[in-house]
Protein backbone atom coordinates (compact mmCIF):
# COMPACT_ATOMS: atom_id res chain seq x y z
CA UNK A 1 0.00 0.00 0.00
CA UNK A 2 1.25 3.25 -0.90
CA UNK A 3 1.97 6.04 2.20
CA UNK A 4 -0.70 8.75 2.13
CA UNK A 5 0.12 11.95 0.84
CA UNK A 6 0.95 14.97 3.22
CA UNK A 7 -0.40 18.09 1.80
CA UNK A 8 0.33 21.43 3.56
CA UNK A 9 -2.40 24.23 3.01
CA UNK A 10 -1.89 27.75 4.79
CA UNK A 11 -2.83 31.17 3.80
CA UNK A 12 -3.40 34.62 5.90
CA UNK A 13 -5.42 34.68 8.47
CA UNK A 14 -8.53 36.49 6.83
CA UNK A 15 -8.17 34.07 3.82
CA UNK A 16 -11.14 31.62 4.04
CA UNK A 17 -8.81 28.99 4.66
CA UNK A 18 -11.72 27.29 6.86
CA UNK A 19 -14.04 27.93 4.51
CA UNK A 20 -12.84 26.34 1.39
CA UNK A 21 -10.95 23.51 3.49
CA UNK A 22 -14.89 22.74 4.74
CA UNK A 23 -16.01 22.42 1.19
CA UNK A 24 -12.93 20.34 0.30
CA UNK A 25 -13.53 17.93 3.16
CA UNK A 26 -17.12 17.83 2.08
CA UNK A 27 -16.35 16.86 -1.26
CA UNK A 28 -13.39 14.42 -0.72
CA UNK A 29 -14.88 12.24 2.68
CA UNK A 30 -11.42 10.05 2.76
CA UNK A 31 -9.35 13.15 3.52
CA UNK A 32 -7.94 13.16 7.01
CA UNK A 33 -7.85 16.65 9.30
CA UNK A 34 -4.69 16.87 11.75
CA UNK A 35 -6.12 18.54 14.63
CA UNK A 36 -3.54 20.94 15.91
CA UNK A 37 -2.31 21.94 19.37
CA UNK A 38 -2.27 25.21 20.52
CA UNK A 39 -2.30 27.95 24.13
CA UNK A 40 -4.60 29.96 22.24
CA UNK A 41 -7.81 30.55 24.28
CA UNK A 42 -10.75 28.61 22.54
CA UNK A 43 -13.06 31.47 20.70
CA UNK A 44 -16.83 30.58 21.16
CA UNK A 45 -18.20 27.80 19.76
CA UNK A 46 -14.94 25.93 19.45
CA UNK A 47 -14.52 22.47 21.04
CA UNK A 48 -11.38 20.97 22.04
CA UNK A 49 -9.96 17.64 20.26
CA UNK A 50 -12.49 19.16 17.39
CA UNK A 51 -10.61 22.37 16.05
CA UNK A 52 -7.53 21.99 18.32
CA UNK A 53 -6.29 20.25 21.29
CA UNK A 54 -6.41 23.26 23.63
CA UNK A 55 -3.47 23.00 26.00
CA UNK A 56 -1.20 25.18 28.44
CA UNK A 57 2.29 26.33 27.24
CA UNK A 58 3.73 23.85 30.01
CA UNK A 59 2.24 21.07 28.27
CA UNK A 60 2.82 22.30 25.39
CA UNK A 61 6.64 22.67 25.89
CA UNK A 62 6.40 18.82 27.30
CA UNK A 63 5.40 17.79 23.89
CA UNK A 64 8.29 19.72 22.16
CA UNK A 65 10.56 17.95 24.88
CA UNK A 66 9.61 14.81 24.31
CA UNK A 67 10.07 15.41 20.30
CA UNK A 68 5.99 14.98 19.88
CA UNK A 69 5.97 17.90 17.59
CA UNK A 70 5.94 17.41 13.92
CA UNK A 71 6.61 21.12 13.87
CA UNK A 72 5.56 24.13 15.39
CA UNK A 73 5.59 27.92 15.67
CA UNK A 74 4.72 30.75 17.78
CA UNK A 75 2.21 32.98 16.31
CA UNK A 76 0.37 35.99 17.94
CA UNK A 77 2.27 35.20 21.19
CA UNK A 78 0.30 31.48 21.07
CA UNK A 79 2.30 27.98 20.45
CA UNK A 80 0.41 26.10 17.37
CA UNK A 81 1.88 22.62 17.02
CA UNK A 82 1.56 19.61 14.47
CA UNK A 83 1.15 16.33 16.70
CA UNK A 84 3.59 13.98 14.90
CA UNK A 85 1.60 10.44 15.95
CA UNK A 86 -1.74 11.05 14.35
CA UNK A 87 -0.63 12.24 10.64
CA UNK A 88 2.35 9.15 10.68
CA UNK A 89 -0.36 6.42 11.63
CA UNK A 90 -2.96 8.11 9.15
CA UNK A 91 -0.31 8.32 6.28
CA UNK A 92 0.55 4.76 7.31
CA UNK A 93 -2.78 3.00 6.48
CA UNK A 94 -2.34 5.39 2.83
CA UNK A 95 -4.84 8.10 4.29
CA UNK A 96 -3.79 11.40 2.80
CA UNK A 97 -3.81 13.80 5.81
CA UNK A 98 -4.33 17.82 5.77
CA UNK A 99 -2.22 20.17 7.94
CA UNK A 100 -3.36 24.05 8.20
CA UNK A 101 -0.62 25.53 9.17
CA UNK A 102 1.29 28.72 9.35
CA UNK A 103 4.09 29.22 7.06
CA UNK A 104 6.84 28.81 9.63
CA UNK A 105 5.75 25.62 10.73
CA UNK A 106 5.22 24.66 7.00
CA UNK A 107 8.59 25.20 6.13
CA UNK A 108 9.63 23.04 9.04
CA UNK A 109 7.64 20.71 7.62
CA UNK A 110 8.79 20.88 3.55
CA UNK A 111 12.85 20.31 5.06
CA UNK A 112 11.33 16.81 6.97
CA UNK A 113 9.24 15.63 4.21
CA UNK A 114 9.97 16.58 0.82
CA UNK A 115 7.42 14.58 -0.69
CA UNK A 116 4.77 16.93 1.04
CA UNK A 117 2.21 18.79 -0.98
CA UNK A 118 2.32 22.82 -0.02
CA UNK A 119 -1.24 24.87 -1.26
CA UNK A 120 -0.76 28.36 -0.38
CA UNK A 121 -4.63 30.19 -0.37
CA UNK A 122 -4.26 33.96 -1.20
CA UNK A 123 -7.54 36.14 -0.54
CA UNK A 124 -8.81 37.97 -3.71
CA UNK A 125 -7.12 41.16 -2.02
CA UNK A 126 -5.46 42.85 0.17
CA UNK A 127 -8.39 44.88 0.84
CA UNK A 128 -10.87 42.23 1.26
CA UNK A 129 -8.51 40.26 3.39
CA UNK A 130 -8.28 43.38 5.98
CA UNK A 131 -11.81 43.61 5.55
CA UNK A 132 -12.81 40.21 6.73
CA UNK A 133 -10.29 40.70 9.39
CA UNK A 134 -12.18 43.98 11.01
CA UNK A 135 -15.66 41.97 10.22
CA UNK A 136 -14.99 39.07 12.17
CA UNK A 137 -15.97 40.84 15.59
CA UNK A 138 -14.83 37.97 17.88
CA UNK A 139 -11.42 39.95 18.76
CA UNK A 140 -10.08 42.78 20.18
CA UNK A 141 -9.09 45.52 18.12
CA UNK A 142 -4.99 45.34 19.05
CA UNK A 143 -5.73 41.69 18.02
CA UNK A 144 -7.19 42.31 14.79
CA UNK A 145 -4.08 44.90 13.93
CA UNK A 146 -1.31 42.03 15.03
CA UNK A 147 -3.07 39.72 12.56
CA UNK A 148 -3.61 42.14 9.38
CA UNK A 149 0.53 42.69 10.60
CA UNK A 150 1.28 39.03 10.29
CA UNK A 151 -1.02 38.72 7.35
CA UNK A 152 1.22 40.68 5.53
CA UNK A 153 4.13 39.38 5.96
CA UNK A 154 2.81 35.69 5.51
CA UNK A 155 1.41 37.31 1.78
CA UNK A 156 5.44 37.15 1.01
CA UNK A 157 6.19 33.70 1.72
CA UNK A 158 4.17 32.05 -0.75
CA UNK A 159 6.45 31.64 -3.62
CA UNK A 160 7.85 28.90 -1.40
CA UNK A 161 4.55 26.85 -1.62
CA UNK A 162 4.16 24.36 -4.72
CA UNK A 163 0.95 25.75 -5.21
CA UNK A 164 -1.22 29.35 -4.15
CA UNK A 165 -4.93 29.27 -5.16
CA UNK A 166 -6.80 32.44 -4.71
CA UNK A 167 -10.05 32.30 -2.98
CA UNK A 168 -11.88 34.33 -5.15
CA UNK A 169 -14.99 31.69 -5.05
CA UNK A 170 -15.40 29.02 -2.07
CA UNK A 171 -16.42 26.40 -4.32
CA UNK A 172 -13.62 26.89 -7.39
CA UNK A 173 -11.06 27.25 -4.83
CA UNK A 174 -11.81 23.96 -3.03
CA UNK A 175 -11.65 22.22 -6.95
CA UNK A 176 -8.27 23.87 -7.67
CA UNK A 177 -7.40 21.95 -4.40
CA UNK A 178 -9.00 18.44 -4.98
CA UNK A 179 -6.98 18.81 -8.49
CA UNK A 180 -4.15 19.72 -6.88
CA UNK A 181 -4.46 16.73 -4.52
CA UNK A 182 -5.29 14.50 -6.93
CA UNK A 183 -3.28 14.97 -9.51
P1 LIG B 1 -6.12 30.68 14.50
O1 LIG B 1 -5.72 31.21 15.85
O2 LIG B 1 -6.74 31.75 13.63
O3 LIG B 1 -6.95 29.43 14.60
O4 LIG B 1 -4.76 30.23 13.77
C1 LIG B 1 -3.72 31.12 13.63
C2 LIG B 1 -2.70 30.58 12.64
O5 LIG B 1 -2.09 29.41 13.17
C3 LIG B 1 -3.30 30.17 11.31
O6 LIG B 1 -2.47 30.70 10.28
C4 LIG B 1 -3.24 28.67 11.32
O7 LIG B 1 -3.06 28.14 10.02
C5 LIG B 1 -2.00 28.45 12.16
N1 LIG B 1 -1.93 27.11 12.75
C6 LIG B 1 -2.94 26.34 13.19
N2 LIG B 1 -2.49 25.17 13.64
C7 LIG B 1 -1.15 25.18 13.46
C8 LIG B 1 -0.09 24.24 13.71
O8 LIG B 1 -0.29 23.13 14.18
N3 LIG B 1 1.16 24.63 13.41
C9 LIG B 1 1.46 25.85 12.88
N4 LIG B 1 2.73 26.11 12.60
N5 LIG B 1 0.50 26.75 12.61
C10 LIG B 1 -0.78 26.43 12.90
Amino acid sequence: MNKGKLIIISGPSGAGKGTVLAEVFKRKKDLKYSVSATTRLPRPGEVDGLQYFFITKEQFEEKIRRGEMLEYAVYCDNYYGTPSDFVELQRMQGLDVVLEIEPCGAMQVMEKCKDALSIFILPPSMEELERRLCGRGTESEAVVAARIGKARSEMEQKDRYGYTVVNDDVIRAAEEIIKIIDK
